[in-house]
């Protein structure tokens, strides 16, 4: 039987031992394919109670564990920020220890600062899982695209993946950069000077500042989004010269290997890190198969964490 991972928590990429990781892909692989045929419902999740508790917005993430906590037999509850206590000034820690009285198994946490989803899996009794925390980590994307990239070129190890863009905003970024390494893959950051982060050379990726070099003999070429929302000064002359440098086209992505892949995590700033004309070539675009594996990949984290759980009548 697949799955190793035996941990309370999905809190980051970073502590996980390459069989943890494999074996969270080989399930996730397995999923894909339930969820290809009419009958996707499991009854796995069966009695338990999944929260998504989201402090920053998201399209992909917050639908994906939805989705994956109902098609394994969860009952799922969106908590909406936006009409919860946290708007009367609610600390975070006392909207998680309320919602943690509320018996769920499993919560799900967006938040805006690095580090904060750790904190409040320290205060609770039921699992977590770690929905994006600041700049820090996105542990599911990661493994996603991970998924993604093994069942397009049937292993990571040995690739050269690089991967382009805002890497100091990104969460996306860290959680790649641990994991791909982890499994064998060679990993290139490439950032205008200002959005590398100054210790980015001690990730264990090639650090470059020139996007044609970085791009050069790539297998796989990750795509980020300048993410404006975590920019608390100017880090650029203008969109226009960014896109000139950085912005992934046909030119630049001809200096990769031939029938090298494109991903982005999503959402897309469309003429401004990625030209549309990639963003929608379905021969070398990844980016609707990413999300395919983001339910996948996240029902097998579900049901990784749900094996832990106490009472678990699975557990051996
Ligand atoms: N959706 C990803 C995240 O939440 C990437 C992004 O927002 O740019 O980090």
């Amino acid at each position: 039987m697949t799955g190793h991972y035996s941990r309370q928590h999905l809190l980051a990429i970073a502590p996980l031992q390459r069989h943890e990781i494999e074996s969270l892909l080989d399930l996730g692989n397995e999923y894909v394919d339930l969820n290809r045929q009419i009958q996707k419902k499991r009854d796995t999740l069966r009695g338990r109670t999944l929260i998504n508790l989201f402090f920053e917005p998201s399209t992909r993430t917050q639908s994906s564990f939805e989705l994956a906590g109902k098609r394994l037999g969860a009952d799922v509850m969106n908590m909406s920020v936006a009409q919860s206590s946290v708007r009367k000034g609610e600390t975070l820690i006392d909207t998680a220890t309320t919602l943690n009285a509320m018996h769920p198994d499993i919560i799900v946490i967006r938040h805006q600062d690095s580090g904060a989803v750790a904190l409040l899996a320290d205060k609770v009794t039921c699992s977590v899982i770690n929905a994006g925390d600041g700049a820090h980590e996105h542990p599911t994307q990661a493994l996603l695209d991970a998924l993604t990239i093994r069942r397009r070129m049937g292993r990571i190890e040995g690739l050269t993946v690089t991967i382009a863009g805002d890497v100091m905003h990104s969460r996306v970024a860290r959680s790649n950069v641990h994991l791909l390494n982890k499994l064998g893959a060679r990993v290139r950051l490439v950032a205008p000077r200002t959005l590398m982060p100054a210790g980015a050379g001690e990730w264990g990726a090639e650090i470059f500042n020139d996007m044609r070099h970085a791009i050069t003999g790539a297998d796989i070429v990750m795509m980020l989004r300048l993410q404006s929302e975590r920019m608390t000064g100017s880090f650029l002359p203008s969109q226009r010269e960014y896109f000139h440098f950085y912005g992934l086209d046909r030119e630049k992505l001809a200096l990769a290997k031939p029938g090298a892949f494109v991903m982005h995590p999503g959402p897309m700033n469309r003429g401004v890190e990625i030209d549309s004309a990639i963003a929608d070539d379905i021969d070398r675009s990844l980016i609707h198969e990413q999300v395919e594996m983001g339910v996948a990949v996240r029902m097998a984290v579900l049901e990784a964490l749900a094996r832990q759980l106490p009472n678990d009548e699975r557990k051996s």
